[in-house]
């Protein structure tokens, strides 16, 4: 890998909120293998699904006989499911939206699509595709689509955007006149959008005060390591000493009763413990995959087999025996059942499971969770507290009928 390349590869913009963050953490890295999922190959078919709808409905490049053929090849690709549909038109919807508002406001607007972005005036090599890029007069819009289902990712301040909004700038700027850039985020299986918009000095001002410095530093492996969120995203998560000693100082506490925790003690706690969980979980799964697949061995600590369940080696022998055996089928087979809700949704589609299907579903109360109070979720009350409000409320009643009841019945 040449030393350009080998600088996009660790500098990548999907990865700045860390390299910026923990700058070493970058050559860190690279001795750690990239792994790739069947979600982020789902997430490529997204995209190149959205990339043909958008050309169909709003770039309108292809002809119509050209965009139906295409489209009845990408359908027939594994990935593809009336869901996945559903969601991508929503993704259009609302690209379509901000493309009637920009055209709107001046015809001379336009949209491209799957644009190579190019910062490498910011970050060594650095470039990254953008979904959407909207030119409008005065204002620069970038539009990623994120296909995942994990968690909401906000647009705000989000190093990623920022980072392909410079390269953006820095091919358009020459030919446009802008004052500010909008950046959005879509995830629409979270029905998340997430916006946030900054002017074109203040992203210039960041990519010479922080980014540049920063992505000089994070090449040459230098800079202080941080921890924090960031660490989740790091392939040296696992075994990075600055992560263990941060989380291991978290772990020592000074007690005040040397023999019971205090709720201030234990709320304390509570706020370490899932980042100590994650890091934990995150060096066992470590250590188990270099004892498995490596042969390391870790001092008092040994490979075994875990727990397993019988199973058949052939189901279609085992129910001709049955039957051959006299025995009926409500024996042999399981009753049929309905699918779950996601796989059936995954199966008819978003829209038309909730035409069909929207009055059979119910959705329980969850079960209680602690989470910290900055959590957006709103807060319900302790099965205590509701008792209490429960006695409460029967004293106030049994008063107030018990002031009803006329003088001469009470005495
Ligand atoms: S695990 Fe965290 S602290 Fe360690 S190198 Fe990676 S980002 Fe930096």
């Amino acid at each position: 890998m040449g030393n350009t390349q080998r600088a996009h590869a660790i500098l990548s913009a999907s990865g700045s909120k860390r390299w910026l963050s923990c700058p070493p953490s970058a050559k860190l890295e690279e001795q750690f293998p990239e792994s790739t999922s069947e979600f982020a190959e789902e997430g490529t078919y997204a995209h190149s699904f959205a990339e043909l709808k958008l050309r169909g409905y709003i770039t309108t490049d292809l002809k119509p006989s050209v965009y139906k053929k295409k489209l009845a090849e990408i359908k027939k690709d594994p990935f593809y499911s009336q869901s996945l549909d559903d969601y991508i038109e929503q993704y259009i919807n609302i690209v379509g939206e901000k493309y009637l508002a920009a055209k709107k406001n001046s015809s001379d607007s336009f949209v491209m699509l799957e644009q190579k972005l190019d910062f490498s005036e910011w970050v060594p090599d650095g470039f990254g595709t953008g979904d959407v890029v909207l030119i409008s007069p005065g204002i620069l819009e970038i539009v990623d689509l994120k296909y995942g289902q994990g968690v909401p990712v906000s647009a705000e301040g989000n190093t990623q955007m920022r980072l392909y909004a410079l390269g953006a700038l820095n091919q358009y700027g020459m030919l446009y006149d802008f004052d500010k850039i909008k950046m959005t985020i879509i995830q629409p299986r979270l029905d998340s959008i997430s916006e946030d918009e900054i002017t074109v000095q203040e992203l210039l001002d960041w990519g010479e005060s922080v980014v540049k410095p920063t992505a000089d530093m994070a090449i040459a492996g230098e800079g202080e390591f941080k921890s924090g969120d960031h660490c989740q995203f790091c392939r040296a998560k696992a075994v990075c000493r600055k992560r263990a000693e941060d989380n291991l100082e978290m772990a020592r506490y000074e007690f005040e009763d040397p023999n019971i925790l205090s709720n201030d003690e234990i709320a304390d706690i509570l706020a370490k413990a899932a980042e100590l969980q994650k890091w934990a979980s995150d060096v066992q799964a470590y250590a188990l995959d270099q004892a498995e697949n490596h042969g390391v061995k870790f001092t008092g600590w040994k490979l075994v087999e875990g727990r397993s369940n019988r199973k058949y080696t052939d189901e279609d022998a085992v129910a001709t025996k049955l039957k051959d055996e006299g025995y009926a089928s409500d024996v042999i087979y399981q009753p049929q059942k309905i699918w779950g809700i996601s796989e059936m949704e995954k199966k008819i589609g978003k829209r038309l499971f909730a035409d069909y299907l929207t009055e059979f579903v119910v959705k329980p109360a969850g079960k209680a969770t602690l989470v910290p109070e900055s959590d957006k979720r709103p807060e319900i009350s302790s099965v205590a507290s509701a008792v209490r409000d429960f006695d409460d409320l029967y004293e106030n009643k049994l008063q107030h009928e018990t002031e009803k009841i006329p003088d001469d019945i009470l005495n």
